[in-house]
């Protein structure tokens, strides 16, 4: 953790968002896309639907050509309306600040409701994504098949007081070291502790000689 702090200083999320509610939408649409992608269509759909009142009054089809290039836009158009409306007749136009109050909105899994508690309310917390997920199964900080058992190992192997920072660490290290396909290993500031290092260190060698071969 000490060295992943060292290299990634920043621990913010990259979404953009002006309070906890856009924070929420946000976080939402970024389900299957990235961060910049949700970046490029938030300032418009934030300046036509500006409050969760906003949101609420609007129906997904409206809300649907703002958010089509984010996908599955669909569900996340009618999620967002009805996750809106709730928030605005249960909790007065206010995020609600508890794990069981957020994940019981449409569309507000446990990656979600960590991150709203982390990033706006500042709760410890570790979100899972699919970075953390991947990053800490490969470290050895985790041995989950899922993410909600990944979260539950990643909260008893990291202190307390890393949690929140370890999420956006882990996704840092995730997104421009530890990627999905052929992680660079090689210039990972971890590898002497990682079990899965000498593994995908092996794969390489053996391809680069099969390549000299051929
Ligand atoms: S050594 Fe490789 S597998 Fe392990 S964390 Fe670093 S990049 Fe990922």
């Amino acid at each position: 953790m000490e060295r992943l702090a060292a290299e990634y200083a920043d621990t913010t999320t990259a979404l953009r968002f002006a309070d906890t509610f856009q924070l929420l939408i946000a976080v939402m649409l970024s389900a299957q896309t990235t961060d910049a992608r949700v970046n490029r269509i938030t300032p418009a759909l934030f300046a036509d639907f500006p409050t969760a009142q906003a949101f609420a009054a609007a129906s997904p089809e409206r809300l649907s050509p703002y958010i089509a290039s984010c996908g599955l836009y669909v569900t996340k158009s009618k999620n967002i309306v009805a996750a809106a409306r709730i928030i605005v007749e249960r909790y007065g136009g206010q995020v609600p600040r508890t794990l069981e109050e957020l994940t019981a909105l449409p569309g507000v899994g446990r990656k979600t409701a960590n991150v709203l508690l982390s990033v706006a309310f500042g709760v410890d917390a570790i979100a899972v994504d699919t970075h953390v997920f991947r990053v800490a199964n490969r470290l050895g900080l985790a041995r989950a098949k899922t993410p909600q058992e990944a979260e539950r190992q990643l909260m008893r192997t990291i202190p307390q007081k890393w949690w929140s920072s370890a999420h956006h660490w882990l996704i840092h290290h995730g997104r421009a070291v530890c990627v999905a396909r052929n992680p660079r290993c090689a210039c990972c500031v971890v590898d002497d502790l990682c079990p899965s290092a000498k593994r995908f260190l092996r794969l390489y060698a053996r391809r680069s000689s099969g390549r000299s071969a051929g």
